[in-house]
């Protein structure tokens, strides 16, 4: 095991994106390899947030216009600060509710059923939030039966042609993960909206497993809409707001979910009746903005456009594939499996796991400093971020992994999930 310390150190060094660890807070002595389930704070982060809270203290209902950051205008400025990382128009992207709201919201607003063409093509691996959206949407609209659920073949990943199979007149809208939230698969994003197209489907994917770990290129896609979270890789906190794409061509449909934060900014407060929808995404808004949840994202996404989405990808894939080269070397002899992707091309920003004992595995790991998550049944979720992990640390959480499978003190542990995994 040791020869691999030399081997990280040598990476480490090469490491074109290093300085910006140091703008992270990170604990003593602890591998934080969940940045994909809640990234770590920044320094920007929190000062941005602080400037908020100060212009409450100073500026308190002025807040709304005037100051450097104005709250009013706060989710399109912010929007605005994510095109980049998906490579769209900034009037068509916002930062706006949570993930499974705005999955509420672009589903039934997009979703125009008929007779013949009403189902909501999904895929049996997704995050539970995505497919009750769904449903309900479905339910409303008095189609309760018409999820159709594309099918894995191993329980881990999907095939592309086997969701194009699945695509016919029948089928209204399909919602995909960009990378499914255990396996880390990437779905092949290009294609599928192509395909999807071809039959005359408006087609949509949840990003939060992706953003921030992969770059996106929505509109040379061609994609009709996107949702993500930013409290995972893009490191905005705990119930961080959320972001929201649609493409332009779709901005004259009036949106389902109404509120006067939708409405046209003009006449937002003559207080009329009549909603007047504003001509951009700023329709897709609903109610006030979260400010105070949004506050730390001013800082955490100046890094990434800093440091750019090429430059974190490089790394992101550098540090999983050492991860994998030791994994391959050092691990033979023990009933252990990763269950992502080898392929660049298909692998998202975490690694996944497999053994019969995952959660002592989990908890093990996490008495030893090293923060993963574990997912039912039997998985730990490994995710090296590249703005802030190293190479050291890979090589520390493999080291203590290796201890933990050799001395089998998994076995000291509960192999049961806790309340939150
Ligand atoms: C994290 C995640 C969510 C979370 O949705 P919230 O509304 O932010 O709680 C939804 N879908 C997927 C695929 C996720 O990974």
């Amino acid at each position: 095991m040791e020869k691999w310390l030399e081997i990280a150190q040598e990476h480490d060094k090469k490491d074109t994106i290093q300085k910006y660890r140091q703008e992270f807070y990170i604990g003593e002595n602890i591998y934080y390899m969940d940045g994909n389930s809640l990234g770590l704070m920044s320094r920007r982060a929190e000062q941005s947030a602080l400037d908020v809270l100060n212009d409450w203290k100073t500026l308190a209902i002025e807040g709304w216009t005037n100051g450097e950051r104005p709250w009013f205008y706060m989710s399109e400025d912010i929007g605005e600060s994510m095109a980049s990382l998906i490579n769209v128009d900034r009037e068509t992207v916002l930062t706006t509710n949570s993930t499974t709201t705005n999955i509420h919201q672009t589903v039934r607003t997009l979703y125009q059923p008929t007779e013949s063409r009403n189902k909501i093509l999904v895929d049996e691996l997704n995050f539970p939030s995505d497919i009750y959206a769904v449903q309900a949407v479905l339910d409303d609209y008095g189609y309760s039966d018409s999820m159709l659920k594309a099918k894995s073949r191993d329980s881990h990943t999907l095939k592309t042609e086997d969701i194009m199979d699945l695509m016919d007149e029948s089928v209204a809208l399909i919602l995909l993960p960009a990378v499914l939230y255990r396996s880390g698969q990437i779905l092949d994003m290009q294609k599928l909206t192509k395909a999807a197209h071809e039959k005359g489907i408006i087609i949509g994917f949840d990003l939060c497993h992706s953003i921030g770990a992969i770059p996106h290129h929505l509109e040379e896609w061609d994609m009709d809409f996107a949702v993500w979270c930013t409290y995972k890789h893009l490191n905005g906190g705990p119930g961080s707001v959320a972001g929201l794409y649609v493409h332009p061509r779709h901005h004259h449909l009036g949106v389902s979910l109404k509120g006067w934060f939708g409405n046209n900014k003009e006449s937002q407060f003559d207080m009329n009746h009549e909603f007047d929808a504003a001509a951009d995404i700023s329709q897709y808004q609903i109610g006030t903005p979260h400010i105070l949840s949004m506050a730390p994202l001013l800082g955490s996404l100046s890094l990434f456009n800093e440091a750019g989405m090429d430059e974190i990808r490089k790394k992101s894939l550098n540090l999983t594939d050492f991860m994998l080269e030791i994994f391959d070397a050092e691990f033979k002899d023990y009933d252990i499996e990763v269950v992502t992707p080898r392929n660049h091309d298909e692998r998202g920003g975490h690694i996944l796991i497999g053994h019969k004992h995952a959660a002592g595995i989990n908890a093990a790991l996490k008495a030893k400093g090293v923060i993963p998550d574990f997912r039912a049944p039997s998985y730990v979720r490994i995710a090296p971020v590249a703005l802030y992990n190293t190479f050291e640390d890979v090589y520390h959480t493999m080291k203590i992994l290796k201890e933990i499978m050799e001395t089998k003190e998994y076995e000291d542990f509960d192999n049961k999930r806790g309340v939150v995994a």
